[in-house]
């Protein structure tokens, strides 16, 4: 269910779903850090597969709820907006265009005041050069900004993914996962490839916390943990 979203929150690698035997024999499914696998010296503990998915699929739906998606979907507008305003790569392009255009107004006003050697030329088509670029730059991010965002879709979106099977669900909803031993960040998508290389952090929803029996492998006994559990849209 958390392939390929589950990530180790110490040490960043993925994890990913393993068979282990726990003392009794018994065959159990565990989530383990792939750079402690790897001996990176992660201290990551694994955790059972059916207990991480119950504690995700649960904290989804009481988070994700008819009574909610109203509220979920103003707070991610809101956020939207406000990130569009202060949106700062956008500004140090439009700051380095602004810069280059004045450059290339000197070398041109040199040029035009009859100095004229080889590297005024090669500097004036390197400038028009870069200056093309930041264009294209610019363009692409304006271009990202004219998606417009409604409540509606996004209303939508949460409506249609929460009423599929729980592992539908978690696939359309799950953008990443980030597990510590006693925390657990749950980053949310709420439409469809909106922003497909937007790797941001998104906006914290709410925090809860939850208390969980969970064995560690090698360590038989219920550990019971108190697990904070952060969602971010
Ligand atoms: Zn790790």
């Amino acid at each position: 269910m958390l392939r390929n979203r589950l990530i180790c929150g110490y040490c960043g690698s993925p994890m990913s779903a393993e068979t282990g035997t726990a003392r009794n024999g018994e065959l159990k499914r565990y989530y383990k850090c792939y750079g402690k696998k790897r001996n990176n010296g992660c201290k990551k503990s694994q955790i059972r597969k059916e207990l991480l998915e119950q504690l995700v699929v649960d904290t989804t739906l009481e988070v994700i709820n008819e009574n909610t998606i109203s509220e979920i979907a103003d707070f991610i507008l809101k956020n939207h907006e406000e990130k569009k305003t202060e949106n700062a790569e956008l500004n140090i392009l439009l700051k380095e265009k602004s810069d280059l255009q004045s450059q290339i107004d000197n070398v041109v006003k040199a040029i035009t005041a009859g100095i004229i050697t080889l590297s005024t030329k090669s500097k004036l088509e390197e400038l028009e050069k870069t200056l093309s670029e930041t264009n294209t730059a610019i363009e692409v991010l304006q271009s990202k900004e004219k998606i417009k965002l409604t409540k509606e879709d996004v209303v939508k979106y949460l409506n249609v993914a929460i009423r599929k099977e729980p592992y539908q669900m978690l696939r359309t909803l799950l953008k990443q996962v980030v597990l510590y031993d006693d925390k657990i960040e749950i980053h949310f998508n709420y439409i469809k490839s909106f922003n497909p290389d937007d790797n941001g952090q998104g906006f914290l929803f709410t925090t809860k916390q939850k208390t969980i029996k969970y064995v560690i492998l090698n360590f038989p006994n219920l550990q019971t943990i108190r697990m904070l559990i952060k969602v971010y849209f």
